[in-house]
């Protein structure tokens, strides 16, 4: 074949981006770190994005900056360890933008303590976020996707510590365990309805949730036993973050994605 009859149309080549544009994509926990950045990526790459978190000012501040980047988006107070406030935000969300195409379950937190010493309300405080939470935002929003028909992705956001013991953070490895389990189980029931569900499992990264943490000496101390003695940052999960919400990702489910620059090595 030469030149002129190849109809490069033919070779069906990827786009150069993974394609986000359009989708209602709902991220819980967009009032700092990840979940704030995961918005403004989305909200780039012309995607709805439902704002959530429980500081509205904060809210507020994103939704400004969504605005600054020229994006759509809506803005919810959600508590995600209630299962009313998680309802009314599910129903909120279609009314404002549409029916939800992916769900992020990015809304998590630790508490650093030895397993004898974590006290009973810090212990219900995690599992109730990251792993209840994670549950009840993905069984109302997949209700919504099958009774729609038209599948959809949920992407839970785990840690290395759902497969990785992490010093001082027993809890919050079981919390992110759960979250690993559910990703897979999740995957296996709703594959018939057309609905991919992944998890990302980080490893440290620089946010608030830990940036006091990594300037004591301890914490230093910690990075430099990595094999390339850095934490991620927080657009090193810009690529995958946008690959698994886009279609490009229709076959991939079920996955953990683990993205730590080698630090579980
Ligand atoms: P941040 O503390 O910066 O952000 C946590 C977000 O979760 C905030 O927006 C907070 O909003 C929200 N949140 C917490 N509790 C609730 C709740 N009950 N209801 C609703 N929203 C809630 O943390 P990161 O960005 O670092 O972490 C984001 C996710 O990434 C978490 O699941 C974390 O476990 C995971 N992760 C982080 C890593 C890291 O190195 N940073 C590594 C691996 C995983 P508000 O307080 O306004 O409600």
């Amino acid at each position: 074949m030469n030149e002129m009859e190849l109809n490069v149309a033919d070779l069906n080549l990827p786009k150069l981006a993974p394609d986000v544009s359009g989708k209602v994509v709902l991220v819980t926990g967009t009032t700092s770190g990840f979940g704030r950045r995961f918005a403004h990526v989305l909200a780039h790459a012309g995607a709805k994005v439902a704002i959530t978190g429980r500081r509205m000012d904060r809210l507020e501040d994103v939704g400004n900056e969504i605005k600054a980047i020229g994006g759509g988006y809506s803005s919810h107070a959600l508590d995600v360890t209630d299962v009313e406030s998680i309802r009314r935000v599910t129903a909120e969300v279609e009314e404002a933008l549409g029916p939800i195409d992916v769900l992020i379950n990015n809304a998590g937190m630790n508490v650093q303590a030895l397993a004898t010493e974590i006290k009973v309300e810090d212990f219900d405080q995690i599992l109730a976020t990251n792993m209840r939470g994670t549950f009840l935002m993905s069984q109302d929003v997949g209700k919504r996707m099958i009774d729609r028909g038209e599948g959809g992705t949920i992407l839970n956001i785990g840690s290395i510590g759902s497969h990785t013991v992490l010093p001082y953070l027993t809890a919050y490895c079981m919390s992110k365990a759960a979250v690993a389990m559910m990703t897979r189980c999740l995957a296996r029931e709703w594959a018939r309805y057309m609905i991919n569900v992944n998890a990302l499992c980080p490893g440290y990264i620089e946010t608030e949730l830990n940036s006091d943490w990594f300037a004591t000496e301890k914490g230093k101390a910690q990075v430099m036993g990595y094999p390339r003695r850095r934490l991620g940052l927080e657009p090193d999960l810009d690529g995958a973050l946008l690959l698994l919400c886009s279609d490009q990702s229709r076959i991939i489910t079920g996955s953990l994605i683990t993205i730590d620059d080698g630090q579980s090595l």
